[in-house]
């Protein structure tokens, strides 16, 4: 697997990388999406349809495959139990570069989860240990938001999801159960936030991604624009 993604809710990764997770798909990487819970319970939603939501919104993103870790939802904690859960499916996939929450947010299950992804990933290197896998330490770890926090953070790299923000739109929007009346509201919502990064590197439609450690260019052809 080329990138594991992080979340503590299936809905998040759509919402916070569903453009660069579209982009990264259509470069032929394999992306894998886990979610720490399935999200449930909400005002509308059961179980079942929330995760046959999960399934059509990373069909139309192109992700290779989602994973449930299922601990409960609303109780999210970083415990040794989740880390090592998280562990070894970084283990047994072994992505080179892993995505996790930005710890910046008003959701605890959201601020649990960038905790324990960022532990998740030092848990997966180590040896003597009976978790499942061999060890792997994803040599790269970036963070997206989903914060419910009314702030503008400062990302560390702007991604061009000009092209591909519709499908975004329409993956974030594949879960019903959680915006089934308000459409429209939320359509505008995403593209205006799109739209708002979009303007910071001259493109129409931007994803912000933040960077817990020095954000490494690997191909400096991609800092000249296309
Ligand atoms: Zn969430």
């Amino acid at each position: 697997m080329d990138v594991l993604v992080i979340a503590a809710h299936p809905d998040d990764a759509e919402i916070g990388l569903g453009g660069t997770i579209a982009l990264w798909a259509d470069q032929g990487l394999s992306v894998g999406i886990v979610d720490i819970t399935d999200g449930e319970p909400t005002p509308h939603g059961t179980r079942e349809r929330r995760l046959a939501e999960a399934e059509r919104a990373a069909y139309l993103l192109g992700v290779q495959e989602r994973i449930l870790l299922d601990f409960p939802n609303r109780y999210l904690m970083d415990t040794i139990e989740l880390r090592q859960a998280l562990a070894e499916v970084v283990r047994l996939h072994r992505p080179r570069l892993l995505f996790a929450p930005l710890g910046l947010d008003q959701h605890p299950d959201h601020v649990a989860a960038a905790a324990v992804a960022r532990h998740a990933r030092f848990y997966a290197k180590l040896t003597k240990t009976d978790m499942a896998g061999e060890p792997h330490y994803p040599p790269a770890l970036l963070q997206f938001a989903t914060s419910h926090l009314r702030k503008v953070f400062q990302p560390a790299a702007v991604v061009d999801i000009s092209d591909v923000c519709e499908r975004k739109v329409k993956a974030v929007l594949a879960y019903s159960t959680q915006f089934s009346g308000r459409e429209e509201r939320v359509r505008e919502t995403l593209l205006s936030t799109a739209r708002f990064y979009g303007v910071r590197i001259g493109s129409t439609y931007g994803e912000p991604v933040f960077s817990p450690e020095e954000l490494a260019i690997w191909n400096p052809v991609t800092l000249v624009p296309q």
